[in-house]
């Protein structure tokens, strides 16, 4: 690898293994075993403390938990999907929901006081509107959360939902789609006015709305008398295919750039 680089007291190795040679020569267990003693004995003498482990940064602390994420969580009826799930991982979570005793009760699981997260978490808007009247801000969210609502949405509304839903997604945000699926066509509810498509009938939806399955998984543990539940993360660009892999920088704390 021809990456050169540096060191802490600013000296420059022509490449990594110039550097990996002079750290741990030539696969020697002795120098091997200093370099990882003086690893753990560097932390051994660092106070446990968030201004220890973030090596004299605490007050990077916050935004580093915090990294102003924001999801939606529509159809969200009382708040379940937010309050076990998108609130541990979102700052902020919007709520949309048709039917108001639903998204009251929304408001009343997901009070501060009703929830074990920290303050920096919250549900932020609690919106009474049904999906194919909603238009979010453009590029709010990371996520938008759609589970098992969208039955109710007509083809054309469903479609029209993504289509505007896109562009309150942030670059690089995207959608799941968690739902019952059909084994083949779909099935119609007429009690309820909604409708359990199949996974082709989905992938047929999903193309019109000019969006891409990045992962698909099934629902695993439910009774079989149930329907099949696939979840599904969509995005707004073609997946790369072959190798995902990013550089990676390999620092464990928060350190100056040299
Ligand atoms: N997603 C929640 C609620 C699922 S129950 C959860 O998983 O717990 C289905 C929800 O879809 C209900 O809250 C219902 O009011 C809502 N819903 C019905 N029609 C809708 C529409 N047109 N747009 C959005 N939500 C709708």
């Amino acid at each position: 690898m021809e990456i050169g680089g540096l060191d802490s007291d600013g000296r420059t190795f022509r490449n990594a293994e110039e550097m990996w040679t002079e750290e741990l020569g030539h696969g020697d267990p002795h120098k091997k075993s200093l370099w990882y003693n003086k690893g753990i004995n560097y932390w051994q003498g660092v106070e446990a403390t968030v201004d220890g482990v973030l090596g004299g940064y605490g007050h990077v602390n916050a935004p580093d938990i915090k990294f102003a994420s924001t999801g939606a969580d529509c159809g969200s009826g009382i708040g379940r999907v937010t309050k076990n799930l998108l609130i541990r991982y979102f700052n902020e979570v919007d709520l949309l929901e048709p039917v108001s005793h639903f998204l009251e009760s929304a408001r009343v699981n997901l009070a501060p006081e009703n929830l074990m997260v920290s303050e920096l978490h919250k549900a932020a808007n609690f919106y009474c509107v049904p999906l194919q009247e909603f238009t979010p801000d453009a590029e709010r969210y990371d996520i938008i959360w759609v589970q098992w609502c969208i039955g109710h949405l007509a083809d054309d509304d469903f479609i029209a939902f993504f289509k505007r839903a896109k562009l309150g997604l942030k670059p690089g945000g995207l959608f799941v789609l968690k739902e019952n699926i059909a084994r083949a066509g779909f099935v119609l509810d007429k009690e309820d006015k909604s409708i359990t498509r199949s996974d082709s009938y989905f992938k047929e939806l999903f193309n019109q709305c000019g969006l891409y399955i990045y992962k698909m998984k099934d629902q695993k543990e439910f009774p079989d008398e149930l329907f099949a539940v696939k979840m599904y993360a969509l995005t707004t660009e073609m997946p790369r295919q072959g190798n995902r892999s990013r550089p990676k920088r390999t620092t464990n704390r928060p350190a100056i750039i040299r």
